[in-house]
């Protein structure tokens, strides 16, 4: 499979069981530095938000460096060309702040969704109705996806036993998580909408890293507990032109939503 446009998590058989252990490794590692896991990602959200003083704000504050250097030396296999991305982006996609995600910006979202999923995952687990938005570059494009208009997002009708979407949504059934394939841009309002209808809700983003961090914030920032898997590569339209086939790990999605024994 080709590589994603700045990023690859699975290895030359498609597995990512590499860099799930890595980035855990490196979170359990971070951990015994700043025992608590609230201010820990605080800490690695606030270096990653200002990416102009990113560089300084790591000299002056010696663990966000100290962690930025070990994310870089343990995570830079898995990053595929972000600094050649951004010289060729245009002016349009200068303003986007998904295509313009720095390295660093990377290496520290990565860390991010890991604790995130740590933080919430209990909250999520507990919430009484529970959503999942799948992001729409996981349909089976080869065939023409049959998913129709749902009563929030699109859903799947599960016209390809291959399709990502198909599996997923399958396994999400099965944990009471209702599937949605992610087509609207607004999704401050959608949530907004669905919370009023749920006060108590739960919801499970499957997209690409800097997408995945954004709908975590905005959902926090909501009051929704979320958690989430990023894709193996981004490998849609909007970052090559083309929509090529991507995926995301099962396994890790099924320990995600699996209640705790
Ligand atoms: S299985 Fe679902 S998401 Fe995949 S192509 Fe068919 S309808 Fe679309």
């Amino acid at each position: 499979m080709n590589p994603g446009r700045t990023y690859t998590l699975t290895d030359n058989k498609g597995e990512s069981t590499l860099y799930y252990q890595l980035v855990r490794e490196l979170a359990d590692r971070f951990l015994d530095i700043i025992p608590d896991e609230v201010v820990l990602r605080e800490s690695i959200r606030n270096a990653s938000t200002w990416k102009g003083v990113l560089r300084r704000l790591s000299r002056r504050e010696r663990h966000v460096g100290k962690i930025l250097r070990d994310l870089d030396n343990v995570l830079t296999p898995f990053l595929t060309g972000v600094n050649e991305h951004l010289l060729t982006l245009s002016l349009t996609d200068r303003l986007d702040r998904t295509m313009r995600t720095s390295r660093d910006q990377y290496l520290f979202y990565m860390l991010e969704i890991e604790l995130t999923n740590r933080i919430n995952r209990d909250s999520f687990l507990k919430a009484p109705w529970r959503m999942a938005l799948i992001a729409h570059c996981l349909r089976d494009f080869r065939k023409g996806c049959q998913s129709k208009r749902g009563e929030i997002e699109d859903q799947c009708t599960h016209c390809d036993l291959d399709c990502y979407v198909h599996m997923g949504s399958e396994l999400l059934d099965r944990y009471q998580i209702n599937p949605f394939i992610s087509v609207s841009m607004d999704h401050q309002r959608l949530f907004k909408h669905l919370n009023n209808d749920h006060p108590e809700m739960g919801v499970l983003g499957i997209a690409c890293v800097p997408e995945l961090v954004m709908g975590m914030r905005l959902c926090e920032g909501l009051g929704i507990p979320v958690v989430g898997i990023p894709l193996d590569a981004n490998r849609c339209s909007r970052w090559l032109g083309e929509c090529l086939e991507t995926t995301f790990s099962l396994k890790e999605l099924e320990e995600l939503v699996k209640p705790s024994v």
